[in-house]
């Protein structure tokens, strides 16, 4: 556990932190309060590790000494809770613990006092071992004085003081937006809650406090920041859950470039603050146009720590009589492929299991090719291909002897998603990233302001419904057929690029955002290619809509998630590790005991009645 370098937390209970003391205070006398991290009882001698946060401190108690306290320690057990009066002592020569930093002294006790008794706990406090997650999140409290998610946790309070001081040093202003509001459109399901006062209408919880910011920026808060909660009813991820906390924020009088480089001077000293040991990869950000990362990475999230990079091989695969990569790009699919280093003797089975990890990431098949240290290039398809081909492709992978290549054929972007998937995957079970210290941020821009949703049969905003639109692609915002009620796949809307940008660390999205609409006009003309009606519109983002027309600043911002930015920043592959409390994959607090049902008497005065639900076993 590290100390933090505060001033003194010295209190009635204790004239110093289990962290703190050191040879320079042999011989003074102190009081320690905190949990038995351990006792070892040796007849006349008793040894308490005695924890708190800040650290571990051996306490000796010798019944020759202090016969009280020696009877009162022989009865303590593991995380009672204690406060030892005694003097500091230097360790025997020889019995001095490296590991702790209070690990040259001892303190020898004259009085003990059992502050509170501890039953046996659940599982171990005092071991990193690792704990069933289910019985972890019931006894929280007890998960939480263990040291790993500790320090996470002061971690994460490290990131939240940085952002707040750099935040205010820039002129920005804090500001808390309520938490019962109506629907923001962030793409997930709402949380509702139901109105008391008025029976029959909800509030929803805010997905993003995307409006309110927007508001802010009409209200003249031309620098706005808040860590805000956020509340999204959709199924939980590794990297996301129904409740989680983002920085958001919002200028005014900005442009793309304006936000980016105050996001990207932010991040980095606020990394840097978190951090300081760990080195960050690139700077300035490397950025990517959405077209480049997912035509390089396979991902607009790329992680660029290591090389593998994808190529196009349609030029050269093109009337290869191949029936696969034919009929992909007689539809107007693609054919990509990668190299992946010394990985051409693969065995049998190896592909089987790369192919089924290609499958889940939604290919149709894999093709290999492998180039033998000789040059000579052997593949199941060899025949088809024919030798030069299989030639012309390994080169135009940008493969070498030994290396093997990977090759999916498929519509739109679905090929290069699915080899990025792999390339993720072999990356990390090649051990390609060469320093895993190593932070890398990229920023992936240039998104397009909508896809087309084929079940719904309308466009749909790639991310943000208000994200403004690049200026020379405004006329773009149109159908074919020039009616909005009529949208097709074919339409210039399609074309249109977005003023998105997303931030990604180690191959995680941390968030994104834009500079906005902030003309009524264009916004309804946005929406309206959506799918929304102008009545739909105006009971929705009325207020925002209303707002436009009195005078609203251009204005930009962006989001990024505080859980997957301290993840990364500890090497966590999932928030859960970073959250005082969170929720479980099914969305359960197993600690408090929630969701759980509500009194009768309770929906009465909500004026609800439930409807019957299959009992979930
Ligand atoms: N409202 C967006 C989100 O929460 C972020 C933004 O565009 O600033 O994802």
């Amino acid at each position: 556990m590290t100390d933090e370098g505060h001033g003194t937390l010295a209190t009635a209970y204790r004239t110093h932190t289990c962290g703190e003391l050191r040879a320079e205070q042999v011989g003074q006398e102190v009081t320690l309060a905190g949990w038995v991290n351990r006792r070892r009882d040796m007849g006349q001698l008793i040894f308490i590790d005695l924890r708190d946060r800040h650290g571990v401190t051996q306490v000796v108690i010798d019944a020759a000494e202090s016969p009280d306290a020696h009877e009162i320690a022989s009865e303590v057990r593991n995380e009672f809770v204690l406060r030892v009066w005694g003097s500091v002592a230097r360790r025997l020569a020889g019995t001095e613990n490296p590991k702790l930093s209070t690990g040259d002294i001892e303190v020898r006790a004259s009085t003990v006092e059992v502050l509170s008794a501890a039953k046996t706990p659940p599982f171990p406090i005092n071991e990193p071992e690792d704990t069933d997650e289910t019985l972890r999140l019931r006894h929280r409290y007890l998960d939480l004085r263990r040291e790993q998610i500790n320090d996470r946790l002061v971690k994460r309070s490290r990131l939240l003081r940085a952002i707040s001081d750099v935040h205010h040093r820039h002129g920005f202003v804090e500001v808390e937006t309520p938490i019962l509001i109506k629907s923001t459109p962030e793409g997930a399901r709402d949380f509702l809650v139901p109105s008391r006062l008025q029976p029959g209408n909800v509030f929803a919880l805010p997905q993003s406090p995307q409006v309110l910011k927007q508001l802010l920026m009409i209200a003249g808060f031309d620098r706005y920041f808040q860590i805000a909660h956020c509340m999204r009813d959709e199924d939980a991820r590794a990297d996301r859950g129904p409740e989680f906390t983002q920085l958001d924020l919002e200028m005014s009088f900005v442009s793309q470039d304006d936000v980016m480089a105050f996001v990207e001077s932010m991040v980095t000293e606020v990394t840097r603050a978190v951090v300081p040991d760990r080195p960050i990869r690139q700077t300035p950000f490397p950025r990517f146009t959405y077209r480049e990362a997912i035509d390089r990475y396979g991902s607009d999230k790329p992680d660029v720590r290591f090389g593998i990079e994808l190529r196009d091989l349609g030029p050269v695969v093109e009337g290869s009589g191949f029936g696969v990569f034919d009929s992909v790009l007689a539809a107007g699919g693609r054919v990509f492929g990668m190299a992946v280093p010394g990985m051409a003797d693969v065995s049998r089975s190896h592909v089987a299991e790369l192919t089924e990890l290609a499958r889940r990431a939604g290919a149709k098949g894999l093709v290999h090719l492998s180039v033998e240290s000789t040059g000579a290039v052997a593949s199941p398809v060899l025949k088809i291909l024919g030798e030069a081909r299989a030639e012309q492709i390994v080169e135009a992978a940008g493969a070498s002897p030994g290396d093997l290549v990977l090759i999916v054929a498929d519509r739109d972007i679905h090929a290069q998603e699915a080899l990025g998937e792999l390339r993720v995957a072999l990356g990390d079970r090649l051990g390609l990233i060469e320093d895993a210290s190593e932070l890398s941020y990229v920023w992936i821009y240039g998104f397009p302001m909508y896809k087309w949703d084929e079940h719904l049969g309308r466009w749909d905003a790639t991310h943000n419904p208000f994200s403004g639109v690049v200026p020379d692609d405004e006329p773009l915002l149109t159908t074919a057929s020039g009616d909005p009620s009529r949208p097709s796949p074919q339409d210039p809307a399609g074309q249109a690029r977005a003023l998105q940008h997303d931030l990604a660390l180690n191959g995680w999205e941390l968030g994104g955002g834009s500079i906005r609409i902030h003309r009524r006009d264009l916004l309804e003309r946005s929406f309206a290619l959506q799918g929304h009606k102008l009545d739909g519109m105006r009971e929705k983002f009325g207020a925002l809509l209303d707002a436009f027309e009195y005078g609203a600043p251009p204005h930009g911002g962006i989001a990024l998630g505080i859980d997957r930015w301290i993840a990364r920043l500890t090497d966590q592959e999932n928030i859960r590790e970073v959250q005082a409390f969170p929720k479980t994959g099914t969305g359960s607090d197993l600690m408090l005991g929630a969701p759980s049902p509500a009194e009768p008497s309770q929906l009465a005065e909500l004026g609800l009645q439930l409807a019957p639900f299959p009992k979930s076993s």
